[in-house]
């Protein structure tokens, strides 16, 4: 239920994991060891994680989410750490440049754009295209209002 947050997290330059394959207990002694907050929906594994480590989600529309979260924590959002993360998977992205690209793109984004973004991980290529600007104005306009 907070996959699209964990992708928002990531595009706003947070390290996110967001594994659905980890145990409560794994998610709790993750969140004490690296010192990372631990997001969730479920009451119960509120109740049973320090307070300092944790905060419980009530909204359910990610966008809610986001605003919720962004009223509970400091979030900034700097425009140079605006995709530096894989969506995906969580990994730091590597910048490339056009002629550095070993995967296919489509023509007109290959025409289009100098700069590219791969991830060492999951090998997904990312560019500055129309999605990711409107996913930009999008968290830029959900942040300024929370
Ligand atoms: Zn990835």
């Amino acid at each position: 239920m907070l996959k699209k947050l964990a992708k928002y997290l990531r595009a706003l330059g947070y390290d996110t994991i967001f594994d659905e394959n980890l145990s409560d207990q794994d998610l709790q002694d993750i969140s004490v060891k690296e010192n990372r907050m631990l997001l969730t929906r479920d009451g119960a594994l509120e109740n049973d994680t320090p307070d300092s480590h944790v905060i419980y989600v009530k909204p359910i529309e990610p966008e809610d989410q986001l605003a919720f979260l962004a009223s509970k924590l400091p979030l900034t959002f700097e425009e140079q750490v605006f995709m530096t993360r894989c969506l995906e998977c969580n990994s730091a992205l590597q910048t490339l440049q056009r002629s550095e690209l070993t995967k296919r793109v489509p023509t007109r984004v290959y025409r289009r754009h100098d700069t590219f973004y791969r991830c060492p991980t999951c090998k997904q290529i990312f560019w500055h295209g129309d999605h990711v600007k409107r996913l930009h104005a999008k968290l830029t306009r959900l942040l300024e209002a929370a």
